[in-house]
């Protein structure tokens, strides 16, 4: 049996069986097996727009290669007296309680939001004009910030492929589509998550994890850098390894971290507001139509680099979606996005940001308590303005010609929008660049001056970063991991999954 690849392109109006005659012409086969390996959209010629397909192909015609494809990797089991909590029910926390519960370690992960359905109820009933819940909202809740989201799970990150199979493999378990293994862009939707973080949950306590749900930690007991205990609702809870993955909207868990002695430094991040469009407009612009047949809803990922130096881009386009109210805390105002896997919403949205030092900004160094409490008072100011939690917005030809009052075009936001001068908003360090990569977008996609901004656009990544090890180990602690994207160290659901994952391994070894 002999194992080969082949390129295929076909139109997007073309099928299966069309993938399998092109790949047994491209191999001259009749015999064979087929998978995926990778495909993606090719729009650069707007009306020929095609798939592009990599094929691994094992026949007993071919001659030679070996298919490449290797099983996830899996820790090697021993029944373990070791106990390890895992705070956070987020990528980062559920990816290293699965590897560590694999591991045969006895693992309790603490959750301070509640389950995924009574989590959507809440965030439903806000949306419904009810009061914030403080408890259980985009950001806070089982499944943690990304559960109702795009679920974009393409990364950047480097080095991490070995984590991301396993990932992949975990989430197709839980049931996610077959295709993220294989498209460039994979994603799978706020509806697949839904059900996803419940059966991963599920399988976890089917293999002995314990979920304790409405459960902040709230202090840590240690003692000469080791720490013995979490401090929760229900009392202290002993453990001898502790893996913290709390995302990067828990202040208050920074907050207590560091009173506990944990090291953090301030690091560069991202601010901007949240654009949107009308999908039809994206897709003509993309495609040169407004719809084709068998894909979904066109994509854009927009760069500019300003005068200044300031790289301004475009981030987590949620294409077919709406743009949503995400606070982790009451008195606060921002935005994010999520769409389903369909996809098949009017409008498009993505953030455009602009990259940032709060030290260039300020002209002043601030430490990371003080940075948290920068980004704090920006998010309260965004409330105050709008004197509750609709959304501050203003059209982008407003922004771009420096005045503001034009009427606002329609918005998926659930609970509306306040007129406002964005420019006036933001940080003035951040609105020239933001002009300027906006001026910049407007020229390459047809329509984009057309779309709306939302604010505030803040949560692209974490605006602190802890003093660990490369496997998550906090520097001074032996026994205390921090992971996933409250570390600082991660930003996104593949990239903060395999962040948990690493230290999990960390842990793993350290026992
Ligand atoms: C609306 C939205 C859309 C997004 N879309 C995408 C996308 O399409 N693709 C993508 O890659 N990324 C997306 N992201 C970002 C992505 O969700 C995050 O990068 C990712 O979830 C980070 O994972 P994490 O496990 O590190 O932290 P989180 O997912 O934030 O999880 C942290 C968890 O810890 C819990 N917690 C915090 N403090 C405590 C405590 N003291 N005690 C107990 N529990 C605690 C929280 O309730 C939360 O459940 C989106 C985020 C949002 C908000």
């Amino acid at each position: 049996m002999g194992y080969a690849e082949y390129d295929i392109r076909l139109s997007v109006r073309e099928d299966d069986a069309a993938l399998r005659r092109a790949v047994a012409k491209a191999g001259n086969l009749g015999e064979f097996s087929m998978r995926i390996v990778r495909k993606s959209l090719d729009a650069r010629r707007k009306g020929d727009v095609r798939w592009q397909y990599r094929v691994g192909v094992l026949s007993p015609e071919l001659a030679g290669g070996e298919d490449p494809f290797l099983p996830p990797p899996e820790p090697e089991f021993r029944r373990r007296e070791e106990r390890a909590v895992v705070v956070g029910s987020g990528p980062a926390g559920i990816f290293a309680a699965d590897w560590l519960s694999r591991a045969g370690f006895k693992v309790t992960v603490l959750e301070r939001g509640s389950r995924v359905d009574a989590r959507r109820a809440a965030i439903e009933a806000f949306e419904a004009g009810g009061p914030f819940p403080a408890a259980d909202n985009y950001a806070f809740g089982e499944g943690g910030a990304g559960t109702f989201s795009d679920g974009k799970l393409s990364s950047r990150t480097k080095g991490i492929s070995r984590e991301r199979d396993c990932i992949f493999a975990r989430f197709v378990e839980a049931g996610a589509p077959e295709e993220i293994r294989y498209m460039t862009h994979p994603h799978l939707g706020s509806d697949n998550l839904f059900g996803m973080t419940g059966a991963m949950r599920a399988a976890l306590e089917a293999r002995g994890v314990t979920f304790l749900f409405n459960s902040p930690v709230t202090g840590l007991a240690s003692r000469d850098g080791r720490v013995t205990g979490v401090e929760t609702p229900a009392g202290v809870l002993e453990a001898e390894r502790f893996l913290f993955a709390c995302g990067h909207s828990a202040t208050e868990t920074w907050r207590m971290l560091m009173r506990a002695g944990v090291a953090f430094r301030p690091k560069n991040f991202a601010l901007g507001f949240r654009a949107e469009h009308l999908q039809e407009t994206v897709n003509l612009a993309q495609w040169g139509a407004a719809s084709l047949p068998g894909v979904k809803a066109a994509e854009y990922r927009l760069t500019h680099q300003a005068a200044d130096g300031t790289g301004v881009y475009s981030f987590c386009m949620c294409p077919g979606g709406t743009v949503v109210p995400a606070m982790a805390y009451p008195g606060t105002n921002l935005v994010n996005g999520k769409s389903d896997y369909a996809r098949a919403g009017r409008h498009a949205n993505a953030a455009v940001v602009a990259g940032l030092s709060l030290r260039s900004l300020l002209g002043r160094e601030l430490d990371a308590l003080e940075s948290i409490e920068w980004l704090e008072a920006l998010e309260r100011s965004f409330h105050d303005f709008a004197g509750g939690y609709r959304a501050p917005a203003m059209t982008i030809a407003d922004f771009l010609a420096g005045g503001s009052g034009s009427a606002l075009p329609e918005s998926s936001h659930p609970l509306g929008l306040v007129p406002a001068d964005l420019a006036e908003l933001a940080p003035a360090g951040i609105v020239a660049p933001l002009r300027e990569g906006l001026a910049a977008f407007c020229r390459t996609l047809k329509g984009y001056g057309e779309g709306l901004l939302l604010g505030l656009e803040s949560k692209t990544s974490a605006p602190i970063q802890v003093l660990r090890s490369d496997g998550g180990l906090a520097t001074g602690f032996s026994n205390l991991w921090i992971a996933g994207e409250g570390s600082g160290w991660s930003g996104g659901i593949v990239s903060s999954a395999a962040d948990g994952l690493k230290a999990a391994m960390s842990v793993e070894a350290s026992a």
